[in-house]
């Protein structure tokens, strides 16, 4: 609990930080963009030479715009709009996305919960988690490989040898993402939901993407978990807490099924 105290806080104070400085880092490039674009018109076809170098630095100035925009979207913390979820629907309505984002040498398999059970969360945002989640894997497997989508009903129960620890019992839509690739390194795990950690080159790896997985997991009272091993493979888990007015409303000795429709997001 202490420790995802201290997490949440390093994203805040982060998230603050970087969410000033990208806003007026993103003024002054409008300032350089600008009257480059201006140039490039008033020069039209007169300089092919001169075009180039002015598009190089368009060029230069647009990717620096949109990891600003990066920075924004994730200091931002957008509100959440959670909505009673099927996360297998979600999950089958990303395979195009995920198949064209991972590549032809990485081969995607989805496993679907029977009868999944509903979550409560922000469907816009899950995507995007899930897709961050693929584009890590895609980067672990440089020579291609596997990457496997599973849903799964989890019912967590107290001193059971499989529970994860910082999981509170409960009843969980589990997303499960897992690669065979390069793995992860004991400390990397550690650091690993740090804002702007990274091992990635420069340009390649903003450190942003387990952060924001993990600022959504707590935002939707869930949990998330990796495990990894190097040479063999990473495995994340989400823990997405089961929708209340489902649990209230299953057949149950003690309950009527009568349960409100809205707040599914405690238990
Ligand atoms: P980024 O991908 O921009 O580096 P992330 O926060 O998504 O930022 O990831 C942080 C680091 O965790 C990565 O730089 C990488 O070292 C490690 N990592 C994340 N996912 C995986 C994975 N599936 N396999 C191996 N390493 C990973």
């Amino acid at each position: 609990v202490e420790d995802a105290l201290r997490q949440s806080q390093k994203m805040e104070a982060v998230g603050q930080l970087t969410g000033g400085i990208a806003h007026d880092f993103n003024n002054m490039l409008a300032t350089v963009i600008g009257p480059l674009d201006l140039l490039a018109m008033r020069l039209g076809d007169n300089d092919p030479r001169a075009k180039r170098y002015i598009d190089m630095a368009i060029d230069g100035a647009t990717r620096a715009a949109q990891l600003t925009q990066r920075l924004l979207a994730f200091s931002r913390q957008q509100p959440l709009q959670p909505v009673p979820l099927d996360v297998n629907q979600l999950v089958a309505g990303m395979s195009d996305l995920l198949v064209h984002s991972l590549g032809s040498s990485i081969r995607l398999q989805t496993v679907l919960a029977a009868d999944p059970w509903r979550t409560f969360a922000d469907a816009n945002q899950l995507e995007n988690v899930i897709l961050n989640l693929a584009v890590n894997a895609r980067d672990a497997l440089p020579g291609g490989g596997r990457l496997t989508v599973e849903t799964a009903n989890g019912e967590i129960t107290a001193g059971a040898a499989s529970a994860p620890a910082d999981v509170p019992d409960g009843q969980y839509v589990l997303i499960t993402v897992t690669d065979n690739g390069s793995g992860m390194p004991p400390e990397v795990i550690a650091k690993a939901f740090d804002p702007f950690f990274t091992t990635k080159k420069v340009g390649q790896g903003t450190g942003l993407g387990l952060s924001q997985v993990y600022g959504f997991v707590k935002q939707s009272a869930g949990h998330v978990k990796i495990r990894s091993a190097v040479g063999q493979g990473t495995t994340v888990t989400l823990y997405l807490p089961r929708l209340m007015a489902d649990i209230a409303a299953a057949p149950s000795p003690t309950t009527s099924g009568t349960a409100p429709l809205s707040g599914g997001r405690e238990r």
